[in-house]
Order: structure tokens, then C-alpha cells, then sequence
């Protein structure tokens, strides 16, 4: 359960830290402003001082320690803000705690959110195993573009040590966007300027996810367990019963598992409801089969606005364009939306360079159910289970979701290693905030939707990217 030393990347030096406990906080670089590995540079940071405190110590020879101090720091850079770091001794501290509390941690689902929490709950040197549904890391295709928003996705991946990662992977200039109107003229259009990170720069899921579960020590994430039932025990925690008859045990359970959350009704018996189809297409190597439409949708996001109904699309790292269209929910049978045909006549009189983005599919179009839970759901707390991302708070996907995902994910898990020794606290404490922050978040997001998908969407989407930053963007 716990994470070795060896697994947090210094081998060898367990015994030494016990020894030179008094070392204490290392206070890494207060005054330098411009890192984004935290845990990674504190912990190397405190090593190295326990190193030299052994050297000084057994020979009393300070050249020793010297060149100790002069090892190479690998690169790492400070924490941004000045922010004081997790040190050895605050890593054995929770380490020592959660095993005396018996903490075994169960996530629930492999999603951004779930693979987020177990990313920085390692860092804090608390293990939890992840147990997700999916057959194998590449059994689905993981879908469209997510753009990382300062304030929630990227400061969580920030705290699982993975800003810089980040940062090589994501596509800045996919922040460019255009909204249409049926006719193709340009209602709006906003280009990010080049090369910048400022603003919210797109990440395919799949690079995400990637990034993620390649950060993790193997054997983080139980392939194959899709959890079907989770029973409290008399002494507390929850036995879990996973699809194949195979069972666990978890002191502390969390519901990462999506928007048909298996652990959400152990809290909660907040329903879903349908607020619109979204029907999805792709076409691959776009710019070499089909030029005009890539040319169209540029290097980010398109949403070409009508009246009830949008067709959007999205460009990818690899140069595949996803192509969106929503519709109200109960405007046809979903079944409907399969046939291209159908789906060429209800964008009958728009301009043809905008339904060439449906004859490019390369496949059948896929119709699915966009459903979100009521706003404002909440929950009375309950000891040893929480849940994060859609399971809490299945939103309409305007922008949001998987950025509130990944913050839920890191700050839960700032709340667990600043207070291991009392789990329920700490789960007390993420679920206010949580409740608190995404409230208004919810309650924006059926609003942009509803708007979206009305008659006089495109005065509106206008209006709204127009008087303001565009915050958030429409379904992709
Ligand atoms: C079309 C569309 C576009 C979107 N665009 C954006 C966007 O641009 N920006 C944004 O921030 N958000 C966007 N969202 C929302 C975003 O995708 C979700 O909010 C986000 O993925 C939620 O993360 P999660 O980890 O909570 O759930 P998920 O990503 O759904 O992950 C849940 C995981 O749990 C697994 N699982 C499910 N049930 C079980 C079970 N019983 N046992 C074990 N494992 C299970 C699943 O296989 C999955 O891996 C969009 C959503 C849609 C539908």
C-alpha cells in the first residue's frame, strides 16, 4: 500500500533518513519563483541535505559534505509562488501515518480524474490502487481534444509533477477558434497568441491519459475490475465486488467511475437527465484527404451555429478532425442520427463547405446521450467514501468537466496527506469545498447548453464570447 523510497526514485537511502531525522523541513528555495516540479525537487533537495548531515557526521570532514552539496540536481527547477515543498520527513510522516490508521485506498474508475489522484497521492508517498473497467490502457480510443484551464487542470497537473510534460504535449495554437453562422460567415474568431501557455492550451485525452498513467509505478492500476457493488463493513470501509466474481477489501473508498458511477449511489440518489444528443464523426489525415475541410477547421475548434442544432469539429495532435453535432435531446429518436442521410437533411441550406464536414466521416456516425445531474447535488458526508469529477457532479460538457475532475483529484489529495491520521476530516473538507466550487460551475454550464442548443443560439454564443473571455467553450 505504502510507496517505497525505491518507488519515489532515491533507492538506497530509507535507513539514513531515520537516522538523520533531525535534519527536519527543508525549506526548498523559498525565494526563487520560476519551478513546476515541487515534490520531485523538495524530496531530492532534502536527500542531498541528509546526505551531506551523514557525511559531516560520521567523518566530521566538510570537503565531504561539500562535494555531497555539489551533486547535480538533475535539472529540477523551484516551485512557482516561493511555495515551501513536501520534505523527506513530511513524506515519512504521512507514510508512517496512513500505515497506522491501516488505510488501504480504493479508486474507483481510471479516468483523468481517478489516474490524477493516484498520481499525487504517490507523490505524497500514500498508495492507492485503481481499479478500472477498461481491458488493457489502449482497449478504447480515448476521443476528442481537452483545453487545460489555468486555474483547475493545469494546476493539478501541476501538483502531480507534470506541468513540464504537459506542456511538451499540448497544442497551444489548438486554442484557436471560430464560431459560423449556416451560411459560413465568421461570427466570431479568436486566435491565441502564438505559442503561448497563458490561456488554455488543448491536450488530446489520449496524451493525457497517457501522461498520467505513465507516471504512476506499476501496478497502480488493476486492469479489467469493473466494480459492480460496493458493501460497507461492520468495521468500517467497503468490500468490492468486481465484474468475474473477483473481490477486495478498501479502508477508504472514491468513486472516480464517470458519469454512471457505480459508488454515486452509495451517497446519493440523484438522477440523471438527458439534456441533448451529441451525434460524432472523424476523419483521419485530413489535410491530405480532405484539405478543404481541414483548412476550414484551422488548427483548433469550429462551431457552426444554427437554430436548435450545432456542427462542430475539432482538430487532433495526429491531424484527425472529430467532428460534433448536437441536437436537443428528444428532437428524434437517437437511433435516427446514425444514418448520414439523416443527418445531411437537417443541415438541408447550409452553406455545402459546412456539410462536407459530414460527407469527410469516415465511418457511421455515433449518436450518444449527454446527461448531467441535478445542480447543486450535494451529499451528507459519510465516513470512508467520497467521490470526484462526474460521479460528484456530471455536468453538460461545455469545458468544464474534466478540468473540475482533475482539481477534485489534487485537492482531495491535499487534503488526505495534510491530514492522514484522520481520513474523514480530510474527506469532509474536500467535499465542502468541492460542493462549494462547482455549484456555480454546474449551474453555468446548463445555462451555456441550454443556450446552445436554442433558437437564437448564435445571437447569443456571440453576445457571450463577445462580452467576455471565452469561458467556457461549447460541447466539442
Ligand atoms: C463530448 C464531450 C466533450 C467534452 N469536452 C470537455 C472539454 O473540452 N473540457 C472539459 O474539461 N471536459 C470536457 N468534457 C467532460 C469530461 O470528459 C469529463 O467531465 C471528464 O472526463 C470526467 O472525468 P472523470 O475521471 O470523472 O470520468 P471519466 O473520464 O468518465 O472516467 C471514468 C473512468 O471510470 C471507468 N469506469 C466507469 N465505471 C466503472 C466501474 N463500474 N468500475 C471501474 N471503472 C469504471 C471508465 O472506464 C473511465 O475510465 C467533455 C465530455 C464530453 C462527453
Amino acid at each position: 500500500m505504502l510507496a517505497g523510497l525505491g518507488d519515489l526514485g532515491i533507492d538506497g537511502v530509507d535507513h539514513q533518513i531515520e537516522q538523520f531525522g533531525p535534519v527536519g523541513h527543508v525549506v526548498v528555495e523559498p525565494h526563487r519563483t520560476d519551478t513546476e516540479l515541487f515534490g520531485d525537487l523538495a524530496y531530492r533537495q532534502s536527500v542531498e541535505a541528509l546526505r551531506v548531515g551523514k557525511a559531516d557526521r560520521r567523518s566530521g570532514d566538510l570537503r565531504a559534505a561539500q562535494r555531497h552539496r555539489r551533486r547535480p540536481r538533475l535539472g529540477f527547477r523551484p516551485f512557482p509562488h516561493g511555495q515551501r515543498c513536501a520534505t523527506v520527513r513530511r513524506i515519512h510522516e504521512i507514510q508512517r501515518t496512513v500505515r497506522e490508521v491501516m488505510m488501504r485506498i480504493a479508486i474507483a474508475g481510471g479516468g483523468l480524474g481517478g489516474l490524477t489522484l493516484a498520481r499525487i497521492l504517490y507523490r505524497h508517498g500514500i498508495d492507492a490502487v485503481v481499479y478500472e473497467r477498461e481491458a488493457s490502457r489502449s482497449a478504447r480510443s480515448q476521443g476528442g481534444s481537452l483545453d487545460l484551464h489555468p486555474e483547475s487542470g493545469q494546476r493539478a497537473l501541476a501538483e502531480a509533477g507534470l506541468a513540464g510534460r504537459f506542456r511538451s504535449e499540448a497544442r497551444p495554437e489548438g486554442e484557436e477558434h471560430r464560431i459560423l453562422d449556416p451560411a459560413g460567415r465568421t461570427l466570431v474568431h479568436h486566435r491565441p497568441q502564438p505559442g503561448s501557455f497563458s490561456g488554455r492550451p488543448e491536450i488530446d485525452r489520449s496524451a493525457l491519459r497517457d501522461l498520467l498513467l505513465g507516471s504512476l509505478p506499476g501496478g497502480a492500476v488493476a486492469w479489467q475490475h469493473r466494480l459492480v457493488a460496493a458493501t460497507p463493513r461492520p468495521g468500517g470501509g467497503f468490500g468490492l465486488t468486481f465484474d468475474g466474481g473477483r473481490s477486495a477489501d478498501c479502508d477508504l473508498l472514491i468513486g472516480a467511475d464517470g458519469a454512471r458511477s457505480v459508488v454515486r449511489s452509495l451517497l446519493t440518489e440523484a438522477g440523471l437527465s438527458y439534456v441533448a444528443t451529441l451525434v460524432e464523426l472523424s476523419i483521419s489525415d485530413a489535410d491530405r484527404r480532405h484539405p478543404a475541410v481541414a483548412e476550414l477547421v484551422g488548427p483548433g475548434n469550429l462551431w457552426c451555429i444554427g437554430v436548435n442544432q450545432i456542427l462542430a469539429a475539432q482538430r487532433l495532435g495526429d491531424g484527425t478532425i472529430r467532428v460534433g453535432i448536437s441536437v436537443r435531446a428528444a428532437d428524434r429518436d437517437i437511433d435516427t442520427y446514425r444514418s448520414r442521410r439523416a443527418l445531411l437533411e437537417m443541415f438541408d441550406g447550409w452553406d455545402p463547405s459546412l456539410t462536407a464536414l459530414i460527407e469527410a466521416g469516415d465511418s457511421a456516425p455515433t449518436p450518444r446521450r449527454i446527461e448531467a445531474m441535478p445542480t447543486g447535488t450535494r451529499w451528507a458526508h459519510q465516513p470512508g467514501i467520497t467521490l470526484i469529477g462526474d460521479a460528484a457532479h456530471l455536468m453538460p460538457p461545455v469545458g468544464e468537466g474534466a478540468n473540475q475532475a482533475m482539481l477534485d483529484a489534487a485537492e482531495l489529495a491535499g487534503e488526505l496527506a495534510a491530514n492522514p491520521a484522520d481520513p474523514d476530516s480530510a474527506i469532509r473538507a474536500y467535499e465542502e469545498a468541492m460542493f462549494t466550487r462547482t455549484h456555480p460551475i454546474a449551474e453555468m454550464s446548463a445555462r451555456v447548453q441550454a443556450m446552445m442548443l436554442s433558437p437564437t443560439a448564435a445571437e447569443d454564443i456571440t453576445r457571450f464570447f463577445t462580452a467576455r473571455p471565452p469561458d467556457p467553450a461549447p460541447t466539442k
